[in-house]
């Protein structure tokens, strides 16, 4: 009789208790997504065997038995890839996971042995199982937000103020092609997929000279829209807010009305229904960045990933009257933001690391707190690729790296020091930094699996709550 009333008690609290976590990973190309989502399926897999997991309680207390791959929900989303992943992680020689383009799908179900004097565990349970969604997605749909806030002629001015000397000198040939484009003749459909065509380019080169803060962010992983007239509009140079009565008269086949009509198509169809069928529903989130590629590559590309983030940051501002709470109701109620490739530093450096990222998202960071969302910063390496080591140098022990680079040559360095704030214009022609690109550690190398630096922390404060 006891017993039957404890079973039912515990179903009760089964289904009562949040059983299920949607967690998502974004940040902008190359912040390191994919590595860290093969590796945080890869030491979930592995936990209570070869994973290391020491700052997670759960793995620390030998409660973690481990976890498994299961059908997803979602039909429509792709599957992340995470055979393929490991399968270029043990490849000879090693090498990095291909990156995932667009958004990507992963369930686990993991194993956990409740804790003793917890809800579960008081009710004699053996184990528990947490469905855990993993999703992962660009950052650079994020920056599209504030496109919401926007028409087309809004947006459009507001475009060529935020274009720097550099990035007119990487957008000339779409400046070129744009220049004679009258906005109230009749539009040309062929005349205006080459212009966009331009400016999508301009956009590219913007993002290989190492700028993050462009927008539409679609135009750089246009996914499978790539070449569907949605992603063909661009923003009119010269417009001014004070024509809009003028330009509203304009027939209906100008060129002017047909790029507000595809703007406002982009809103409605690729922009709203992200937000609205995925990111509403993500219970935590971890924002990626990768500040020592920013650092390395000098004070302007530092500033513009600093704008990126600001705007990036803004979906995670849940205050009453901001733009995300307005528009949608997200329920994200805890934020991890993390530096990654923390192994291309020595370790004594990280903690600056974490000061820099700090420094570097300070704006957003208090509105978050305002609005009483916890977040928490991290530095990590998802898949070290360095050993540290201590050299001898003139009778004094300094700390360096050992690795492999790209090119497979073993090197021994120490790529220098993260400053703790905002890098002022001394610093830059004072120090530089010469943060090299390694190779993943060879399977050999790597020894039994797969080798981190706080990914365990990061899973703590991510997951560990769920896992008492
Ligand atoms: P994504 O575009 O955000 O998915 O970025 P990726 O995960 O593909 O990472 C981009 C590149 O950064 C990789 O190809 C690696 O060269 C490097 N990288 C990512 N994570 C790590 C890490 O933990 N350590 C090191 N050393 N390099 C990393």
């Amino acid at each position: 009789m006891r017993q039957s009333l404890a079973r039912e008690l515990s179903n009760l609290i089964e289904r009562g208790r949040d059983r299920q976590l949607r967690l998502a990973v974004t940040g902008l190309s190359r912040a390191g997504k994919t590595a860290f989502l093969t590796s945080l399926v890869y030491q979930l897999r592995h936990a209570g065997l070869e994973a290391r997991l020491d700052l997670l309680p759960a793995a620390r207390e030998g409660r973690l038995l481990g976890a498994q791959r299961v059908a997803q929900q979602d039909l429509g989303v792709p599957r992340f890839p995470f055979d393929e992943a490991m399968l270029a992680l043990d490849d000879s020689p090693p090498r990095w996971p291909e990156p995932t383009r667009g958004i990507s799908e992963l369930r686990l179900h993991i194993r956990y042995r409740p804790q003793r004097g917890g809800l579960l565990g008081g009710l004699g349970r053996d184990s528990a199982t947490l469905t855990l969604d993993l999703f992962d997605y660009p950052g650079e749909w994020l920056l599209d937000l504030p496109l919401l806030d926007h028409d087309y002629l809004s947006w459009s001015t507001g475009q060529q103020t935020s274009l720097s000397p550099e990035r007119r000198t990487l957008a000339s040939g779409w400046l070129d092609a744009v220049a004679d484009l009258d906005p109230a003749a009749a539009a040309d459909e062929g005349e205006l997929a080459r212009i966009a065509q331009h400016y999508a380019e301009a956009l590219r080169a913007a993002r290989e000279a190492g700028f993050a803060d462009l927008q539409p962010g679609r135009f750089l992983l246009p996914g499978d829209l790539d070449g569907a007239p949605v992603l063909q509009f661009f923003p009119l140079p010269g417009l001014d807010v004070d024509d809009r009565q003028r330009l509203e008269t304009l027939p209906e086949d100008s060129v002017y009305h047909t790029l507000a009509r595809r703007f406002a198509y982009y809103q409605q169809h690729i922009v709203r229904p992200f937000y609205q069928e995925h990111f509403r529903r993500f219970d935590r989130q971890i924002v990626l960045v990768d500040v020592l590629g920013a650092l390395n590559a000098g004070p302007e590309r530092f500033e513009d990933l600093s704008r990126a983030l600001a705007t990036l940051m803004q979906s995670f501002d849940y205050g009453k009257r901001s733009l995300i709470s307005r528009l949608f109701s997200p329920r994200i109620d805890r934020l991890a933001i993390a530096a990654t490739k923390a192994d291309h530093v020595t370790p004594e450096q990280h903690v600056n690391l974490v000061s820099l990222l700090e420094a570097l998202l300070g704006e957003p960071l208090k509105d978050l707190r305002f609005a009483d969302i916890p977040v928490k910063a991290f530095s990590l390496a998802s898949i070290r690729a360095t050993r540290a080591h201590e050299v001898e140098h003139q009778g004094k022990h300094a700390p360096a790296l050992r690795g492999t680079t790209q090119d497979g040559e073993e090197t021994l360095v120490f790529p220098g020091e993260v400053p703790v704030r905002l890098p002022r214009s001394d610093f830059w022609t004072r120090q530089g930094f010469a943060f090299h690109a390694f190779r993943p550690l060879s399977r050999e190398a790597r020894g039994d699996g797969l080798p981190h630096i706080r990914m365990d922390a990061a899973l703590d404060w991510l997951i560990g709550d769920k896992l008492t």
